[in-house]
């Protein structure tokens, strides 16, 4: 069983208001960046668009903190890709731009522009652009499941979400069942103290279904949890509408409730700092684009050097190769390792243990797929389910061989998409 670690549940969330300077890159969603829409030395107020959304497939860009524009500049982004930002230096004054208005909803076209105007992505780690989750068109939805299984060691985000957005997510859920009629709200958390009551307070404020799953990682993964919930399996290649379902993560149903309630768009996050080279665990509620040393220097630093530092948890984050990294809308996590943490057996030979089958979610035979691809099969692999995978890292996590399986799926995965799959 992997251990919880959630020091940080019972703390109160501080907040960091005070960035030198925020860096928002044009591409912290899936899909296309947005286009840079202010100039260098331009002032803007917290709330203003300085990224326009690219098309539908995108998201837009508002600025954070208030304060001038200090250059347009190329930003790196966790997975090694490069696209445009824009950095501000804050005036220190978190002065609202004057032009954020509450957005009209009363029909599910308006629901989906105000949700397009907020810049809101799934903010649970996929970055999804929330306002084509919710337009769903002709096909059937009758199910919205809350995620807010929040399973992976050390992150509390959505929790602190949970106890103190109550009034953001009863009116999200209320809005929600008011423009797509008879409709099924089950808020889905794991069994643990501090998450599971503070949802069973917003199952009875606002008359929703609440759904208890065993504590057990990866229970928040998408189809995972839709399958425990409510018994649907989505196929490969499919997405939940695809089974009748909408699955938001907590914290996103609760920025929705806030940006219909005040107009105040995507703008500031809640981060989980922890790991055992963290000296204060703590929950940050900060400006988006505020850089990874600013917030740490802030929590109060580092016991010790870092040996690693990741974008998310321990299971699925992702590793950032410098400090000045900003944090983007959907980093919930960042979780720093000591050098002795961070440390990477060698790897052994398979022992043929099948303990990654058997641990594995979606029950695919990691080291069947490994055998497979080594000698130029893959076919087999695709057979095996490899285009299944979540990528939770527990194969992983379980193997006694140390072997990095997880890095190979995903090696795997991206292999077999750049491959014409008819030729295999
Ligand atoms: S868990 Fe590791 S050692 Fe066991 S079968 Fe899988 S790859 Fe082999
Ligand atoms: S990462 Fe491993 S355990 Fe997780 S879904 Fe993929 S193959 Fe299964």
């Amino acid at each position: 069983m992997l251990p919880h670690l959630k020091t940080t549940e019972d703390i109160t969330p501080q907040s960091f208001n005070t960035p030198r300077e925020v860096t928002l890159p044009m591409k912290m969603h899936i899909g296309k960046a947005a286009t840079v829409s202010v100039g260098v030395g331009e002032y803007v107020g917290v709330g203003d668009i300085v990224g326009k959304a690219d098309g539908i497939f995108s998201a837009n860009v508002h600025a954070s903190v208030s304060g001038r524009v200090k250059e347009i500049l190329q930003v790196r982004l966790p997975d090694g890709s490069v696209c445009q930002g824009v950095e501000i230096l804050s005036d220190g004054e978190h002065r609202l731009s004057g032009k954020l208005k509450v957005p009209k909803v009363s029909t599910v076209r308006e629901f989906i522009d105000a949700l397009f105007a907020s810049g809101i992505v799934g903010l649970g780690g996929a970055g999804f652009p929330t306002h084509i989750k919710y337009d769903v068109g002709q096909r059937k939805f009758d199910t919205l499941i809350i995620n807010s299984a929040e399973c992976e060691p050390y992150i509390t985000s959505d929790t602190h979400m949970a106890r103190d957005c109550l009034e953001d997510v009863s009116f999200a859920i209320r809005t929600v069942c008011s423009l797509y009629g008879d409709i099924n709200v089950i808020i889905a958390c794991e069994k643990k103290n501090f998450m599971e009551r503070w949802c069973r307070e917003i199952c009875g404020h606002v008359g929703c279904t609440l759904k208890v799953l065993s504590t057990r990682y990866p229970q928040g993964a998408e189809k995972v949890l839709i399958y425990n919930t409510v018994g649907r399996t989505v196929p490969l290649g499919a997405l939940p509408i695809d089974a009748g379902c909408i699955v938001s993560n907590l914290s996103t149903v609760a920025e929705i409730g806030k940006y219909l309630r005040t107009g105040v768009p995507l703008v500031r996050k809640l981060v989980t700092v922890d790991g055992d080279a963290v000296l204060c665990p703590t929950v940050a509620d900060i400006p988006i684009g505020t850089s990874v040393s600013e917030l740490l220097e802030w929590c109060g630093g580092c016991k010790s050097k870092a040996g690693k530092i990741l974008f998310g948890g321990p299971m699925m984050g992702v590793a950032i190769e410098n400090t000045a990294m900003p944090i983007l809308k959907n980093v919930n996590a960042i979780t720093v390792f000591s050098k002795k943490s961070a440390y990477l057996p060698h790897s052994d030979m398979c022992i043929r243990c099948g303990s990654c089958l058997r641990n594995c979610p979606v029950s695919i035979d990691s080291a069947a797929v490994g055998r497979a691809v080594k000698i130029g099969d893959y076919r087999t692999a695709k057979r095996l389910g490899i285009e299944a995978c979540i990528e939770c890292g527990c194969c992983s996590f379980v193997c006694p061989a140390k072997i990095s399986l997880t890095e190979n799926n995903k090696r795997i995965k991206k292999e077999l998409r750049a491959m014409n799959s008819s030729s295999i």
